[in-house]
């Protein structure tokens, strides 16, 4: 029997509630498809700070080392993001170190509106024109989120006396090269131009990132269309006709910000599963685009759809299982297909006895993962 070992970082907030089901998911796909999936839990992020000092541990970090795969759930909250020292709060100390650790450069994040809930979204449905599938590319150890800081407590004053803050923003030629390569082999995969997102009118990053890309276009991926649109524009156009894309490619804090825009669109960002990956080396961890919540933490409303689906991101990029994969999300949609709903997207016409909490919404994918039918 097929085994793999899965690092498990339930992090903060509502991480351990949405993990818990997105493990019931992996199980019920273990016991249907004769595979074993076997779990070592590590603290990450601000529970880690509470247990151990560090949000990141050592302890964390070998336990990640050795495993097949790092599934994660979203990290921080209040309590931690104001912490005096920055390099112990989750996003500087945690987040961006296991992005720098694997170099997991691609985000990979799908926007996608299933039909049966296309009205949990709060665009008219003649602005969903087609529907939405949008594989959103994020660059994600590069730009301004990883270059030179300066911080406000460092006092610094500049040559007028001013006191002010850096944050620097830099690209390299490497950088681009592999991230625009990723997102050409999705456009060529999917039969979809390749909307390549910048701010070219303002930032020399921009104009770089653009004359980049154009060249990988040129010399490696003449076959596929490739379409410059400024960020700005794209913010616009994704809620206008957001139809029209297919596969966006974008810089690091741009895409941060598109990519809940994405889950915007679709009403919720516990319908935003996301890989990050670095499809060099084969190593990625697999986590939801949203945060921790903690306006609903603990309450078990949370929707586990971001969890399970990166679950099944990682049982088909990571260990090749993609059958196994496309049980959980035929699960997923007949799980919408009959009616059922977690509460922050439904709708006047959802009836009480089909809005779900978290774990109900999981019992009921565990259980459809039994009974779908899926291709060899
Ligand atoms: P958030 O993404 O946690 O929440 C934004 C809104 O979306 C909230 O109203 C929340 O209830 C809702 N939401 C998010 N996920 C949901 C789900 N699965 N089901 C239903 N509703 C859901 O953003 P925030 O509140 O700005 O951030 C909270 C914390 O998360 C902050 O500390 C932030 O730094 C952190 N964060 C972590 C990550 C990560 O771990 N990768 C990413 C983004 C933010």
């Amino acid at each position: 029997m097929a085994a793999y070992n899965i690092a498990v970082l339930p992090g903060d907030g509502i991480g351990p509630e949405i993990t818990r089901e997105a493990i019931k998911v992996l199980d019920a796909v273990g016991r249907k498809f004769s595979l074993t999936f076997s779990y070592r839990f590590a603290d990450f992020g601000g529970i880690a700070f509470d247990r151990h000092g560090h949000p990141f541990p050592d302890a964390t970090k070998s336990i990640c080392d050795a495993a097949d795969a790092i599934m994660k759930g979203p990290i921080g909250g209040p309590k931690y993001d104001t912490l005096p020292d920055v390099m112990m709060r989750p996003e500087a100390g945690a987040l961006l170190p296991l992005r720098r650790r694997y170099d997991t450069f691609a985000n990979l994040r799908p926007v996608v509106l299933q039909r049966s809930i296309q009205d949990a979204s709060p665009l008219k449905p003649e602005r969903l024109g087609k529907g939405v599938d949008i594989l959103m590319i994020r660059e994600l150890v590069g730009g301004i989120y990883f270059g030179r800081k300066v911080e406000p407590a460092e006092q610094a004053r500049d040559e007028k006396g001013e006191w002010y803050a850096l944050d620097e923003c830099r690209y390299t030629e490497s950088q681009v090269k592999r991230i625009a390569r990723v997102a050409f082999r999705q456009a060529r995969q999917r039969n979809s131009p390749l909307h390549n997102i910048h701010k070219a009118n303002v930032l020399a990053t921009s104009r770089f990132w653009n004359l980049i890309v154009q060249d990988v276009q040129k010399t490696e991926f003449p076959g596929v269309e490739m379409r410059n649109m400024l960020v700005d524009s794209a913010a616009t156009a994704l809620v206008t006709n957001p139809s029209q894309f297919g596969v966006m490619l974008l810089e690091n804090m741009q895409g941060d910000i598109l990519t809940d825009e994405g889950g915007g669109i679709l009403g919720s960002l516990g319908l935003m599963p996301s890989a990050c990956l670095n499809p060099e080396t084969g190593r990625g961890y697999y986590e939801p685009a949203h945060g921790s919540a903690p306006d609903i933490a603990g309450q078990n409303t949370a929707n586990p759809y971001s969890q399970i689906g990166s679950a099944a991101m990682m049982l088909a990029i990571r260990f090749g299982l993609q059958r196994e994969a496309d049980a959980v999300w035929a699960a997923m949609l007949k799980v919408f297909g009959d009616g059922y709903r977690t509460g922050e997207i439904k709708t006047p016409n959802t009836p009480l006895e089909k809005i779900v909490s978290t774990s109900q919404f999981g019992d009921l994918v565990a259980e459809n993962v039994s009974r779908v039918e899926v291709g060899r």
